[in-house]
């Protein structure tokens, strides 16, 4: 008898394992679209409302599910709610004002920004998070090439942000040059609650600020269209070597 009940709590853990979902989540919101290029003609939220959609056919090309979120109102712009339509982009519809913290349904001692993106994947049961961001040092053009970052959950996120650092360097190397993981939790930065939340639930997540949009470099890889989708691909790769490390 005991030895069934083993057999099926295996069984059913290897069916939860297996069904929890890679959650992407696409960084900013229609009313606020998070950093941009100096001449603003390229920002981080609609870039990813265009390219979630490569990512997330990456991983579920490798066998895995995946779910695209965003926390704030459906795009307006046709050709960018045409791409989240694709993508199949659920829409969180709870648009965050102004950077407002607040605290998570599930763990309300955690309090943070975007923390609606964090519950809702908490919900999910997700295997794992991937918030995609674009960086920024500021509204000028940089020419000095600063290292790109794959933030990580304390706890959890490292080896994830290791796996996709590791892509990184491996598909992109020129432009991969002193990328490096950087925990982020309250403590390190104030808004940083949602990270935390995602640790008490014992889900890994890392944030991608590998790319900044006031460097010539990089936004001049970003806008070719190829390019965009090696750069989806690559942060799928290091997601898909970490599933399948850790199965
Ligand atoms: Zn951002």
């Amino acid at each position: 008898m005991r030895a069934l009940l083993v057999l099926i709590f295996c069984l059913f853990g290897v069916a939860v394992g297996a069904t929890a979902p890679v959650v992407l989540d696409i960084g900013h919101q229609s009313t606020a679209s998070g950093a941009a290029t100096p001449d603003g003609s390229l920002n981080e939220y609609e870039f990813w409302c265009t390219y979630a959609g490569e990512v997330k056919s990456a991983i579920e090309e490798a066998g895995y599910p995946c779910v695209v979120l965003n926390r704030g109102m459906a795009p307006t712009k046709k050709p960018i709610l045409a791409a989240c339509r694709a993508a199949g982009v659920v829409q969180l519809n709870k648009p965050d004002k102004g950077a407002k913290r607040y605290p998570s349904t599930h763990y309300p001692e955690h309090i943070g920004c975007g923390m609606v993106s964090a519950d809702h994947a908490i919900d999910l049961g997700a295997r794992c998070v991937v918030f995609l961001h674009l960086n920024s040092t500021g509204h000028k053009w940089q020419s000095k090439p600063v290292a790109g970052l794959i933030i990580c959950n304390r706890k959890f996120g490292s080896p994830l942000a290791e796996r996709v650092c590791a892509a990184m360097r491996r598909e992109l190397p020129s432009l991969s040059k002193g990328i490096k993981v950087l925990p982020r939790y309250i403590g390190s930065q104030p808004s940083a609650g949602w990270m935390n939340a995602l640790d008490a639930a014992g889900i890994p997540a890392i944030v991608f600020e590998a790319f900044y949009v006031n460097n010539r470099t990089h936004v001049d890889f970003l806008r070719a269209d190829a390019n965009a989708r090696k750069l989806a691909r690559t942060i799928a790769a290091g997601v898909v070597d970490w599933l399948s490390q850790s199965e």
